[in-house]
């Protein structure tokens, strides 16, 4: 029975490596993520989320294109 303890090690230490590449790749995506970040139109003052990644984001409210810095 000596091989089926080693078969559990096995799997065991398998298990725990799925564990913890799962937790960092959860956080990794998270942070890959877009960056949608509340931003206000320069405009009409409303505010609204945008992907801070992308250089402008278009206001939903009156279609003004709100340029970022950067
Ligand atoms: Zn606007």
């Amino acid at each position: 029975m000596s091989e089926k303890n080693m078969k559990g090690i096995a799997l065991s230490m398998d298990d725990l490596d799925k564990i913890n590449g799962g937790l960092s790749q959860g956080k990794r995506t998270n942070r890959v993520s877009k960056q949608m970040m509340p931003v206000s139109c320069t405009k009409c003052k409303k505010t609204f989320d945008a992907d801070v990644q992308k250089s402008s984001a278009t206001c939903p409210f009156c279609g003004k294109i709100n340029k970022f810095m950067g």
